[in-house]
């Protein structure tokens, strides 16, 4: 059975919502994962943080006005005036949860509860239509399978269990119907993958269930070679290899959630994105297989933070970088790209919740210097590091951009280097002008 993403864009009306029926039914058996109708996360968002800040009348009245946008679209999806009432009751059911939250205040729980409501809506919503339309469809909710664990991290086995028990007792149907993004965690509360998420769930359920190929629908007709909203003529790319894709996807290809590469790859699925606005487009696939040796494409990843650690001591000495390591490691913070001299050490990290005490910690080996608002471009290929004069050419291209760091040689697929934000726009042009050509 192949599983289909469909994005927010793809489901965020009527009329593309009946467009997104109209193309999953051509009597294929297949798992739908939807995420929430386009700008309805934003909103679940501000209706939490203002909750978070205490101002529980403005979090009432953006709830509000919500919940009338979604009346509207429930008069308008349906022609039955029972399916009407249904969907009515979808409605009051997750706006009712909000209002509940609202009641309580903020906590954490609260705010992801709120979150999850997109998704609970949206494929309710559809549901109805299916099965108005006369489609054999049945409602997964992700909820009763899809797990993270106390570290945060998806499940795997957990959910390949929880999935089949949950189709077992769902039974038969042309077509399966779930949530993307949500999930319980590992204290059984609600909880999410991440803004983005529904493109991870779609790949953790088709590793689960050993899918023949996962389908990422969305508003563009494929990877692109250089991230379009920065960059004009960037170009589709046909195919990538697991690896590449991963790469720009971690480094902030937006198309995809960092990790959704990932299941896929552990169980060699194909992974297929296509447009829902130009269906017949074959897309990009992505597979185990080598897209041939070259640049393929690049993508920024912004909000990072590098830190610089300078030693005296580092100089001949061993066990300082383990050290240094020992840090993050001990406030379980990733480090994204390192650089070396004999006397210094640069670390890049995305997530700053603990940056303070990491700092306090770090202090005791050196000089600490930080640099927030920077990006990461990442220039991805096959064997690009190994190709003769490919240095070169990447600083040639980047020529006249202050660049603080480059790591270069770590993996044969990935060349990156560490720009200050504002130059982002600048590097993602310089790259399409002068190297991806
Ligand atoms: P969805 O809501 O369907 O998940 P997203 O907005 O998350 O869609 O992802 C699709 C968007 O990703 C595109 O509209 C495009 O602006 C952006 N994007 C960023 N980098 C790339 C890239 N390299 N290739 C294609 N799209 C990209
Ligand atoms: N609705 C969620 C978000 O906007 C998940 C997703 O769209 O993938 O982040
Ligand atoms: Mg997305």
């Amino acid at each position: 059975m192949k599983v289909l993403k469909f994005g927010g864009t793809s489901v965020g009306s009527i009329e593309n919502m009946n467009a997104v029926m109209d193309l999953i039914t051509n009597g294929e058996k297949k798992l739908v994962v939807l995420s929430a109708m386009s700008g309805t996360t934003n909103a679940l968002v501000e209706i939490a943080d203002y909750l978070d800040k205490k101002n529980k009348d403005v979090a009432r009245t953006q709830t509000h006005k919500l919940e009338k946008k979604y009346k509207e679209i429930v008069s308008g999806l349906f022609k039955d005036q029972d399916r009407i009432k249904e969907g009515g009751k979808v409605i009051k059911k997750s706006f009712d949860a909000i209002r509940a939250c609202i009641s309580k205040g903020y906590s954490d729980a609260a705010e992801k509860e709120i979150l999850a409501q997109g998704e609970l809506i949206s494929t309710a919503l559809f549901t109805q239509l299916m099965l108005e339309n006369g489609y054999n469809t049945k409602l997964l909710p992700a909820l009763d399978f899809m797990r993270i664990d106390s570290e945060k991290a998806a499940d795997l086995r957990a959910i390949r269990e929880n999935i089949q028990e949950v189709l077992d007792k769902a039974g038969d149907a042309d077509y399966y119907i779930t949530q993307g993004f949500i999930c319980r965690n590992a204290d059984g509360e609600i909880d999410n993958l991440q803004r983005g998420g529904s493109d991870y769930t779609a790949s953790l359920i088709g590793a689960a269930i050993k899918s023949k190929e996962v389908q990422i629908w969305t508003d563009i007709d494929g990877f692109h070679n250089n991230d379009p909203r920065f960059v004009e003529n960037t170009k589709k790319i046909e195919q990538l290899s697991f690896n590449e894709a991963a790469e720009l996807a971690y480094f902030g290809a937006k198309i995809l959630h960092p990790q959704t590469v990932l299941p896929a790859k552990l169980e060699n699925i194909p992974v297929r994105l296509k447009n829902t606005m130009n269906p017949t487009d074959s897309g990009t696939l992505i597979t185990a297989d080598s897209s041939g040796e070259g640049i393929k494409a690049v993508a920024a990843k912004d909000g990072i933070t590098a830190i610089k650690i300078r030693s005296y001591r580092m100089l001949m000495a061993y066990g300082f970088l383990k050290s240094i390591f020992e840090v993050f490691e001990s406030f379980k913070t990733p480090i994204d790209m390192i650089s070396t001299s004999e006397v210094a050490v640069s670390i890049t990290i995305d997530n700053t919740k603990r940056l303070d005490l990491i700092l306090k910690e770090l202090k005791q080996f050196g000089e600490v210097e930080v640099d927030q608002d920077q990006s990461i471009i990442c220039i991805v290929g096959d064997i690009i590091a190994e190709e003769k004069g490919f240095a070169a050419k990447v600083f040639n291209a980047l020529e006249g951009i202050p660049i603080r760091m480059i790591s270069y040689g770590g993996s044969r697929y990935n060349i990156s280097v560490l720009v200050p934000t504002i130059q982002k726009q600048r590097t993602l042009q310089a790259l399409s002008k002068n190297l991806l050509k």
